[in-house]
This record gives C-alpha cells, structure tokens and sequence, in this order.
C-alpha cells in the first residue's frame, strides 16, 4: 500500500520530540499506557452503556513484552481499537487541540522543552525517541477487520489490510540505540511503576527469566508473566493506607505531569449519597486555563466505570483548575449529559465538593500563608470569576480572593485590610484598571497616600466587572476611587478652607470656559481636591462603566452606544490651573484644556482624541513665558 504523508505539523512535532524530549525518553512508555487505558475506558463504558456493544465480554489489561534477541518492545491492549479511518485521523494527523498548542509553546521557547513536557501529554508519537520503526496493529471492537500501520517516524506511514485475534491494539517498537535499555525486565518494570502504578487496569509484564539447576549451572530461560502495577483505584481506598507520595504518585500519572500537586483533599461520603472524591489542587495553571476550549480536570467514574473526562460541569467553571475523580455509587451507568446536569445526586455532590475545595483552601490559607501566595499566583483570577458567578459561596471566596495594595507587597485578603484600616475609614477603597503599574503611579492615589489610607489595586480584567459587584464586604461597602464623589470620603486636608474655597470661587469662570472648550468630549469639568500634585484626571459618573469597562466591553463586541464621556476634575491649586484665575487669554485657557484632558487620559492608558493636536498645544504652553 501507498505511503502517505504526516500532517505537516506532525513531521514538525516528531522532529521537536526527537530532538529536544530525549533525556526523558522514558516517557514514551507512560504514553502508551495512557493511551492503552484510555482504550480499555472507552470499550468498558461502551459495554455498560450501548446495547450493541453489551455482548462483548472482556477482561481489560494492557500487556508488556520485549524481545531481546530481536529488539522489539511490544505493549498490548484489548481496549476499542480503531480501524483504518481511526488510525489515519489519530496517528497521521494532530487532531487534539493541545497538541497543537504544544508546538506552538515550543516554537516560542525551545529551553523550556522539558518544563512542558509534563503539562502536555506528547502522544504517541514519543515513541519514535526510542525506535526506529514503529507498527500498529489493531482491530476495532465489534469489527472483523484489522489494520496494520507502519512508520519509520520521518515522512509519513502506510496502513494495511491484517489480522489479529480479538479486538485491541498492539504497538510494536523496533528499538533503535536509544531505546535498548528498555530490552530490560528491571529497567522497564521501573518506568511502569513510577509513571503507571494506579493506571486503573492490570498492567503485565512478560519477561524472560534464566533457570539453573541444584549446581547453578544455567540450563535454560522460562517466559514469566508478572503484574507491575497496583491497579487500584486509588480513591477508594481508606487514606489511613495510603501515604503522601502514593497521592503524589498517583497524580503525576493522572495530570500527566512531573510537578508535585500543591494540595489535594480525599473524601468518602457515606450516608443518604455515597460517593468518593480525590481533588487536587496543581502547583502551576494548567495551560490552557483560560482558553474557552479548556480541557476539564475532574472525571467522573459510576462504580468504578470511567464515565466522562469530558464534562465541564462537574465542578463550577471557576475551579476548572482542580484536577481528580468524582466516583458516585448512586448514578446509572449510561447517565447522559442531559441527566447529569440535572440529576440530584450529582448536584449534591458537586455542592459538596465545592463546599469541601473552598474550605481546604481556606485552611491552607491560615496554615501556610507562603504556599496560598503561590496559590494565589496562579488562581486568584479564577476564584474572582466565582465572586461573580457563584453566590451561594460568595462568602467563603470573598475570604480566599487576594488582592494587591498601596500598603503590602505581595497579596492582601478583605479580612487583612479591615485590620490595618485607619480610625474613621469610610469603606474599602479601590482602583481598576488594565495595568498594575500605572495604577500604582495614578494621580487618583495622591490625596489618599498623603491621608494614609489603603487602597486596592485591581488590575485584572476581570476585576472590572467583578469588584463593583462584591458591593460590601461585612458591613463595609467597596468604594472605587475613581468615580465621581469619592472625595467625600477623604480627610480635612481634600475638605479645604476658607482661602481653598475662595480660590475656587475666583477659579469659576474659568472652569466653565474649559468646559466649552471641551465641548462635548467630556461629561463635565471641574474642580477637585482629591489630587495633591497632579492637575488634572478623569473619572466617571456613579452610574457610568468606567474606561476599562467600556474598552473590555467593545472588545466583546457589545460596545455598541457605550461611549460614556469622562468627567474632567482639575486641581485648582496647581499652578497650571490657578494662574487661569481672571485671564482674559482665550488661547491659553483653551490650549490649557487640551493638555489637562489630554494628559488625564494618558495616565489612564487612554490616549487623547488628536495626539497631533495634544503635542502642539503642550510645546505651546511649555514656550510660553
Ligand atoms: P492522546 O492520547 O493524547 O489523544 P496520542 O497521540 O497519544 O494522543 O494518540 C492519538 C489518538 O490515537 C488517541 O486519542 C486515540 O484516539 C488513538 N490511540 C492511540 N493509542 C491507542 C490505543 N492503544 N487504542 C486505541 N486508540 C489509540
């Protein structure tokens, strides 16, 4: 049969693989081991689910032999096959989404190879590290007809009609000189159990064992069989049997990775729902976190049956995370999407896992605040989408999200910034926006670093949404410093005295000439005593989006009718502003304005209406005498 050619990304990635995964050539093995168990999954849920498959009777295993003399290493499934269309879709091309990102992360940073390694599975096509050919042969479950596909792992493959006994999938490797250590029995058994030992299905190995006799002289070799893994279902299983590092262990081989977790929690409910949850929290974001096609972490199993690992709602979006097993004792064996997402019992025990998830965390974060500041790294934006989406645990998140200050390095929680809270503080206060360093440096902060007081630094996205709905925390209200009014709230030194109120009364006339400058670019203008050095910044209405808010939404394309004018607040004690008290110099009350809108917008991350113009009207002023 004709050779066909690799997808162009697969030649791609074979070469990258090859090339740079060398050194933990290992893998392959827990590659193919996953994919074996995926296999034994698949057919498993079929036979309890699909009446067409109910016949079929099986014990599932997945089996490993080497061939010294030959330098062939075969691993052996009897899970759902694939037939000629299987195999060219799934080992001719990449069909899976995170393979492709994969490729695209290593294109960006070939050094950081190894470090991805473990957070994308690299597939089947690891095994070329370690072969110079590579054959499939497999016959899909329910089919008479089997395949046999054969590459050397450089241009392409060729698949071919063949036989086999049972339904399954059997790749064998011709090793190549990297590959000859595997022609081990101790080697071989060692890279089993560190990637493979709580694989749900027997794992066996096949070896061959000299033999002696009474003299010890060797009188032959005898084929052995032995089952390498524990094959348990970890989860079921009393914690009082099972140390830290089978967790450990356990999870590296689940999440694919070679990161130790940063938390997991192991629950056996038993009463009116029994169930049996093992939840990990990981050390780093999975990469795909906020990709909307995200691949979700949890799997559901019903009695020990794989189910789904495709199932986004068995925890709520914002914890998606979280990695682990949810197996129910009380769910049918063919539940449908439809009746999962509805089912009592399910709802029941994702309430509780949320309830359970939150909660260790909470511990964590009182126990070892060092390890919940890495946590917060890596999901405190996540857990803020919950503060927006789940109300039910709003209080126990309101505890968990951490946010940046004018007054601690690092995080802050609610709780810590009430502490710190000067005497008559009014509230909590905060500022949003797309960049924590200008934030830091905007003019709005002035008057309340000068009064000491504290103020958030919300720089996510999200937070532009999500803080203005938090409303209170306790009996204290959330106030953004960028709004109009907020003012009110800062000590006497923004109050001002008799001479401050006079300066602005003489300063009137030309607020309002500003104003008509401006024309209809702003809301409003006027005077201001929030700011201490800077002349000038915008903020908007009480009611209004702010300027982050607009740009995000015109950015979700529902930007449509929201350009909300700013309201232009000016510093009548800065030199700028108070010499326009009583001049008649039209120019320079006008190119004044310019530059006081302009640059207000500037420090904001907005940019004025005509730069051109802005530049002008500020070299103009600036020569002035
Ligand atoms: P992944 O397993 O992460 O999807 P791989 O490159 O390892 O990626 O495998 C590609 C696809 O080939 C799998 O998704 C699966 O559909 C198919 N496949 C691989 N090995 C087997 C096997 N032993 N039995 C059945 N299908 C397999």
């Amino acid at each position: 049969m004709a050779q066909k050619a690799f997808q162009a990304e697969v030649s791609k990635l074979l070469h990258l693989i090859i090339h740079s995964l060398y050194s933990h050539k290992e893998i392959f093995l827990r590659e193919l081991v996953s994919n074996a168990s995926d296999a034994l999954d698949k057919l498993k849920y079929l036979t309890v689910s699909d009446e067409a498959y109910k016949a079929i009777a099986f014990e599932p295993g997945i089996r490993v032999s080497f061939d010294k003399e030959a330098k062939i290493l075969t691993v052996s499934d009897n899970g759902i096959g694939m037939d000629d269309k299987d195999l060219e879709e799934n080992l001719g091309t990449i069909a899976r989404s995170g393979t492709r990102r994969f490729l695209e992360a290593l294109a960006e940073d070939v050094r950081r190879t190894t470090n991805l390694i473990g957070r994308f599975g690299v597939g089947f096509y690891s095994c070329f590290m370690v072969s110079d050919t590579v054959e499939v042969l497999t016959r899909k479950a329910g089919q008479e007809a089997a395949f046999l596909w054969t590459s050397d792992g450089k241009e392409g493959y060729e698949i071919a009609p063949a036989s086999r006994d049972g339904h399954g999938t059997t790749i064998t490797l011709k090793l190549n000189e990297e590959g000859q250590e595997f022609l081990s029995r101790w080697r071989t058994e060692e890279v089993l159990k560190k990637y493979s030992n709580h694989v749900a299905y027997p794992i066996v190995l096949a070896y061959e064992q000299d033999t002696y006799d009474d003299k010890g002289k060797k009188t032959g070799t005898e084929r052995k069989e032995e089952q390498v893994n524990a094959a348990s279902a970890l989860w079921l299983r009393p914690k009082s049997e099972l140390a830290d590092s089978d967790y450990v262990e356990f999870y590296r081989n689940f999440a694919d990775t070679d990161e130790d977790p940063l938390l997991w929690m192991h629950t056996k409910a038993e009463g009116t729902i029994e169930y049996s949850t093992l939840f990990y929290v990981p050390a780093k974001a999975p990469f795909d976190l906020y990709h909307a096609d995200y691949k979700p972490g949890v799997k559901l199993y019903v009695r020990r049956v794989f189910i789904t690992d495709d199932e986004k709602e068995l925890l709520p979006t914002y914890l998606r995370f979280v990695r682990g097993v949810i197996d129910s004792e009380d769910l049918p064996l063919n539940v449908s999407r439809e009746i999962l997402q509805q089912n009592r019992v399910m709802t029941n025990i994702r309430n509780a896992s949320v309830k359970k998830i939150l909660g260790e965390l909470k511990t964590l974060s009182e126990s070892d605040k060092e390890k919940y500041e890495k946590f917060a790294d890596e999901f405190n934006r996540p857990l803020k989408e919950g503060l927006y989406s789940d109300f039910a645990n709003r209080d126990a998140l309101l505890e968990l999200v951490r946010f940046k200050s004018t007054s601690v390095e690092g995080w802050t929680s609610l709780a810590d910034y009430k502490v710190r809270m000067t005497g008559d503080q009014k509230g909590i206060y905060y500022i949003s926006g797309d960049s924590e360093e200008r934030l830091r440096k905007s003019p709005l902060l002035e008057m309340y670093r000068r009064q000491g007081l504290e103020v958030l630094i919300c720089a996510d996205e999200i937070d532009e949404l999500v803080v203005p709905s938090i409303g209170r925390y306790g009996d204290l209200e959330l106030k953004a410093v960028n709004r109009a009014g907020a003012e009110e709230d800062l000590g006497p030194e923004a109050k001002g005295d008799e001479a401050a109120e006079k300066a602005e009364k003489d300063l009137a006339p030309a607020v309002e000439r500003i104003k008509k400058a401006l024309g209809d670019r702003v809301k409003d203008v006027r005077l201001t005593r929030r700011l201490a050095e800077s002349p000038s910044c915008v903020v908007v209405d009480e009611a209004d989006p702010s300027l982050q808010m607009q740009k995000l939404m015109k950015a979700l394309g529902r930007g449509e009718g929201i350009d909300v004018k700013p309201i232009l607040e000016i510093n009548g004690s800065h030199p700028m502003v108070s010499r326009l008290a009583g001049t008649e110099d039209e120019d320079l009350v006008a190119d004044t304005a310019e530059v006081l809108l302009g640059q207000a917008l500037l420090v904001e991350g907005a940019s004025p209406a005509d730069p051109a113009d802005f530049v002008k009207r500020m070299n103009k002023l600036i020569s002035r005498q």
